[in-house]
């Protein structure tokens, strides 16, 4: 296979395969898949799982399957089908020729059901939902046998090959597995199988009017596939003994096993598909692939990396006990990979201009600077620079604090990569107070040391020349809720959102080098973070940027672990 190696070195999962491996349970085979159902768009808990289905089957030689889960024809689509298979591929992973649909198995699974109707472990069903509901009992309370619990082989194979044929409403019969409506675990109490829904399937259109229930065929199509490890979250660990009794009454041998671990929940967020869904369809954020969504689209799109994704699988772990993991790890490890591979440039996001008086006029120089620190092979550009300069508005304060060592009356600054200038004046606007503009002067002596009489400059800042700039919108993301636990919320998590999320600065200008950078393309704007091209607003002529994270390392400073 060809895979990118992410496995940590070990878990409780991987501590079953290699007691596996010593028993020889399954002839030394490992078969994984990742089962995701096309309702939704996939997000970070996903690739979690991900990069733990395809982390193993890497790391032993093994397979991984791609399963579309799609047995509940309502609300899946081919546009989910699409966006799995590429976020996928794009997270580094590769099935081969394994992609597998679960409605290419109804038939199969139909014939399941019908041995077990012919084994006497399964039945039609009359009740309502309600009372289905009803009889089923409680926590507490045991359930009640249904009347039609008894009907024969031949009567129940009669109603399920009518089911079939559409001769029934929705809700007027259903499949039932005959196990034991007295059993402590609810799951066990005659679990529905297969019910009657008329819906139009994005794959099987009209040809089937029964579906089978989620218990039914997920063990089933893993049977089918010949899994040995079925790895799901820990909400399905009461579901595992009927997974057991299914695959028991149907499988002869290889049965695979269903192994629980404890699902991702990243704080600030949600990782709910029903409530994203919510975010997108009523218009809380721009879609799917909004940059402020836990979507990998989303984060594709702000420019976070697959490495930088597959590294916080690997540091978050799997183990079976839930947690709140701090969305500033994942920042961390998107930080700590662009570090390493975005080139440095400067662009200026709120700018205030610069009237460098004692500069030629016309004059441009050029100054040769390295793409980045610690890297020369990322190679080198030319900054241009001359008489008018853009600076960010922070960097110069008209009455500084003591530390300050940034640029103010009386102050001197270096421009990075260039000179060091000495304000002179500053121009306000006459109607508001505002400064719009300062007059300072260089010194041609510092453009590659510090003043000839060795006085110290401390303070650095980035700059872009006014007439060798580009204008650039760019895009600043904030959390996308203001509560650490939204997912835990009772009431309308979108009273939580963050109305901060996203802030758009129209007006920027960035570095000429950037004027042909690529939708898609990663930068670090020195002093402000990393930034990426967005690949769907970006135009030749007008450059849109999202940030994707700025330079402050907050679980740095957490963990204690941090770069400073
Ligand atoms: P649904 O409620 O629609 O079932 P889901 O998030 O479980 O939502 P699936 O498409 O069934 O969606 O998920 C595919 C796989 O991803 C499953 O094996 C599931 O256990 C796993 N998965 C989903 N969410 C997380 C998460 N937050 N952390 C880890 N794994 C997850
Ligand atoms: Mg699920």
């Amino acid at each position: 296979m060809t895979q990118v190696d992410v496995s940590p070195p070990t878990d409780f999962i991987r501590e079953i395969i290699e007691d596996n491996f010593k028993t020889n349970k399954y002839g030394g085979r490992v078969a994984t898949r990742f089962p995701p159902e096309p309702n939704g768009y996939l997000h970070i808990g996903h690739a979690k799982s991900v990069c733990l289905n395809f982390g193993i089957a890497s790391q032993y030689g093994a397979t991984c399957n791609l399963r579309l889960d799609d047995t509940d024809p309502s609300g899946e689509s081919l546009e989910y089908v699409e966006s799995i298979i590429h976020d996928i591929r794009w997270l580094g992973f590769d099935w081969e020729d394994r992609l597998f649909y679960a409605s290419d198995y109804f038939e199969q699974l139909y014939q399941f059901a019908v041995q077990l109707i012919k084994a006497g472990k399964a039945y039609v069903c009359s009740l309502s939902a309600d009372e289905i509901r009803e009889y089923r009992g409680t926590l507490t309370e045991p359930g009640r046998e249904s009347p039609y619990r008894k009907r024969s082989v031949d009567e129940n194979l009669d109603l399920f090959t009518r089911m079939r044929a559409g001769e029934f409403e929705d809700g007027t019969h259903v499949l039932r597995a005959k196990i034991n409506m007295t059993s402590p675990n609810i799951v066990m109490r005659d679990p529905v199988i297969y019910r009657i829904k008329r819906a139009p399937h994005y794959r099987t259109d009209i040809q089937w009017v029964i579906y089978p229930m989620y218990d039914f065929a997920h063990c089933l199509s893993d049977s089918i596939e010949r899994i040995t490890h079925s790895i799901c979250t820990l909400e399905f660990e009461n579901n595992r003994p009927l997974y057991d009794w299914i695959v028991a009454q149907l499988i002869a041998d290889d049965r695979p096993q269903q192994i629980e671990f404890a699902r991702l929940n990243l704080s600030y967020t949600i990782l709910s598909k029903r409530k994203l869904i919510e975010l997108v369809e009523e218009r809380y954020i721009t879609g799917w692939d909004d940059p402020r969504m836990p979507t990998i689209a989303g984060m594709r799109r702000r420019g976070y990396t697959p490495e930088a994704i597959r590294n916080f699988c690997a540091k978050i772990g799997v183990a079976k006990k839930e947690n709140l993991v701090d969305i500033s790890l994942l920042e961390y490890c998107v930080r700590e990979d662009l570090n390493e591979r975005a080139p440095r440039t400067m662009g200026v996001l709120r700018p205030l201009r610069v009237v460098i008086d004692n500069y030629p006029e016309g004059l441009t120089e050029e100054f040769e600077c390295a793409n980045h620190p610690q890297n020369p092979a990322m190679g080198k550009r030319m900054v241009p620079f001359s008489k008018v300069l853009y600076i960010e508005r922070d960097d110069f304060d008209e009455n500084p604090p003591n530390k300050y060592k940034r640029l103010g009356p009386m102050r001197e600054v270096r421009l990075r990569n260039s000179y060091i200038i000495q304000y002179q004046s500053m121009v306000k606007d006459e109607q508001t107070g505002e400064v719009v503009e300062l007059h300072c002067t260089y010194n041609p002596q510092t453009r590659n040391g510090p003043p000839s009489d060795g006085r110290k400059v401390e303070g650095v800042i980035h700059w872009v020349s006014a007439n060798h700039s580009v204008p650039a919108e760019v895009r600043l993301y904030d959390r996308l809720f203001i509560i650490p636990d939204p997912a835990s919320v009772e009431d309308d998590v979108t009273k939580y959102l963050n109305p901060g999320s996203l802030e758009t600065l129209a007006s920027c200008y960035v570095e000429v080098s950037l004027a042909h950078a690529t939708p898609g393309s990663r930068y670090q704007f020195e002093r402000l973070g990393y930034f990426c091209v967005d690949s769907k607003d970006s135009l030749p002529d007008k450059l849109v940027f999202n940030r994707i994270v700025s330079l402050r390392d907050s679980w740095g400073k957490i963990a204690g672990q941090g770069k400073g």
